[in-house]
C-alpha cells in the first residue's frame, strides 16, 4: 500500500515538474499493477503534452478502458486539424457552436464561402458572387442538412417549412465521368451543369474533368460550373474514408443553388445498375423502393424535382451513348488519371475504359483483387465487360454467370421512362433513340439475379 503511493507520488512530482518523457516512463511500469488507473492518465497526458497526438490514439486502442479519458478526444481533434492544415482547408475567422435546437442557425456566410457547423467541425462551400444565403429558401436549408448529417444526426431527417415553389431550369449534378455525360447528353441542352470540386489534396486528381470541362465549352459552347468544397470530410469523423455522407451529397451544391439558380429540378447519373438493379445484381421494382419514394418526395419539399434521366440504360448503354457523341474522346470516369490520361488499372479503368477500347491492364492489382472478391462490385456490368474484352478466361469462377447473349445489356429499358414526368419524358425517349436500342418483351433484365 505505502509502496504504490510513493511511486505514485513520485510519477506525479516528475509530471508536475513538466518531465513528461520521464513521467511516461515511470507510469509505464505502472500499467497491470495496483496503480494502473492513475498510471494511463499520466501517460496520456504525458503524450499529449509532447504533440504526441497520434500516439494517445493508439494507446487508447491498446487499453480501452482510457478511451473516456478526455486527452483521447482532445488528441482526435488535433489530429484532424493537423491533417485539415496540411491539406489547406481553411478556417472561419469566427467562433460558433453547433446548434442542435435551430438547424439552420448552423449555417453562416463569409463573403461568398457559405460555412456549415456541423457538431465535428466545419465544412465549406465556395459560391458564385451574388450568392445569398439570407435568400436561400429554409427547405433548401434543411434539405441540404439531411444528405449531410442524417447518418450521424437523426434530427436531421425531421423538418417542416413552407414548401418551396419550384423555379425554371433543370440541372445537373455533372462529374464529367461516363454516366453523368450520358445524363447531360438525353437531357435538354439549357440544363444547368455543376461540378463538385475537392478542393483539398487527396487521391483523387482533378485534373481529368477540368480537361473535359474545357473540350465541352470548346465543342459545345457550354459551362461547367465549379463548386469547390471539403463537405467529403465530414464522414471522416466517423472512421470512414473521405467521400460523400449519403448518395445525394453528391449533389449538394445544386440543392444549396437552387434559389441562386432558379432550378426546378436536380438530375442524377445514376444508371439501371443502381436504380432498377440492388447492387447491380439482382432485380427490383425501383419505383416502389424506399429510396425512390423517400427522397423524390424530401425533393418536392424544396421545390426540386428528383430525376434519374439514365435510370432506363445500364452503363454499357451510358458508354455507348458516350462513344457516339463528341465527347467520345474526352470523357473519363477514371479518378486516379494524371495529365490528362486515365491509370488504366483502376476497376472504372477495366469496365469503362476497356469496353472504350482504352489501354487497360488485365493484371493490375485493384482488378485483379476485385475480380476474385467474395461479392463482384457492379456485378451485372463487369459480366458484360469482361465478356465484350475476352477476359472471361481471368475469371473461370464467373463463366457459369457470363450468359451467351449479352447485347441487351446495351439497350434501353422502356419501363424506366415512367419515373421521368411530362414534358421531359418525351425528350428523353426520343434523345434515347437518337443512341440506343429499347429492351425486348419478355424483358431480361426483370430476371436478374445474380449469385457472384
Ligand atoms: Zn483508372
Amino acid at each position: 500500500m505505502l509502496i504504490s503511493a510513493i511511486r505514485r507520488w513520485r510519477i506525479r512530482r516528475l509530471y508536475n515538474a513538466g518531465e513528461w518523457k520521464s513521467s511516461q516512463e515511470l507510469a509505464e511500469k505502472e500499467l497491470g499493477r495496483k496503480n494502473h488507473r492513475f498510471a494511463t492518465d499520466i501517460i496520456l497526458r504525458s503524450m499529449y503534452n509532447q504533440s504526441r497526438w497520434e500516439d494517445v490514439i493508439a494507446f487508447a486502442k491498446q487499453y480501452p478502458e482510457a478511451d473516456t479519458n478526455r486527452y483521447v478526444s482532445k488528441s482526435h481533434r488535433r489530429v484532424s486539424e493537423k491533417i485539415e492544415a496540411a491539406e489547406g482547408i481553411p478556417k472561419p475567422t469566427f467562433n460558433r457552436v453547433w446548434n442542435e435546437i435551430d438547424l439552420l442557425e448552423n449555417w453562416v456566410q463569409e463573403g461568398s464561402r457559405l460555412w456549415l457547423k456541423h457538431p465535428w467541425g466545419w465544412v465549406h462551400w465556395d459560391m458564385p458572387s451574388g450568392f445569398d444565403l439570407n435568400k436561400t429558401h429554409p427547405a433548401l436549408l434543411h434539405l441540404a442538412l439531411e444528405v449531410l448529417l442524417s447518418p450521424w444526426v437523426k434530427k436531421t431527417k425531421k423538418w417542416s417549412v413552407e414548401e418551396r415553389q419550384p423555379g425554371k431550369h433543370h440541372s445537373l449534378s455533372y462529374s464529367g465521368g461516363i454516366d453523368s455525360t450520358a445524363a447531360m447528353l438525353l437531357m435538354p441542352d439549357d440544363t444547368i451543369l455543376a461540378y463538385h470540386e475537392r478542393n483539398f489534396t487527396s487521391m483523387l486528381n482533378h485534373s481529368l474533368p477540368h480537361s473535359t470541362f474545357a473540350a465541352i465549352q470548346e465543342r459545345t459552347n457550354r459551362k461547367v460550373l465549379s463548386i469547390p468544397s471539403n463537405h467529403e470530410k465530414i464522414r471522416t469523423n466517423h472512421n470512414l474514408q473521405t467521400g460523400f455522407s449519403t448518395a445525394n451529397a453528391s449533389a449538394v451544391h445544386l440543392i444549396l443553388l437552387a434559389d441562386y439558380l432558379d432550378l426546378a429540378s436536380i438530375a442524377f447519373g445514376t444508371p439501371i445498375d443502381n436504380t432498377w438493379l440492388a447492387k447491380g445484381a439482382k432485380y427490383r421494382h425501383f419505383p416502389s423502393s424506399y429510396y425512390w419514394t423517400y427522397w423524390s418526395k424530401k425533393f418536392k419539399l424544396a421545390g426540386l424535382r428528383y430525376l434519374l434521366p439514365i435510370n432506363h440504360i445500364s452503363e454499357a448503354g451510358a458508354l455507348s451513348v458516350c462513344k457516339q457523341s463528341k465527347l467520345s474522346d474526352v470523357v473519363n470516369s477514371c479518378l486516379r488519371g494524371y495529365d490528362g490520361h486515365w491509370c488504366g488499372g483502376c476497376w472504372k479503368c477495366f469496365h469503362k475504359n476497356g469496353p472504350l477500347g482504352r489501354d487497360f491492364n488485365p493484371q493490375s492489382k485493384e482488378f485483379t483483387t476485385f475480380l476474385n472478391a467474395p461479392h463482384l462490385r457492379t456485378a451485372q456490368h463487369a459480366l458484360w465487360a469482361l465478356k465484350v474484352q475476352d477476359l472471361e478466361h481471368l475469371a473461370p469462377h464467373l463463366k457459369p454467370h457470363i450468359a451467351e447473349d449479352l447485347d441487351w445489356w446495351q439497350q434501353a429499358y422502356p419501363i424506366g421512362l415512367e419515373l421521368i414526368d411530362e414534358p421531359l419524358r418525351s425528350h428523353i425517349r426520343s434523345r434515347t433513340e437518337d443512341y440506343l436500342q429499347w429492351m425486348d418483351k419478355p424483358y431480361t433484365l426483370e430476371t436478374i439475379d445474380l449469385d457472384v
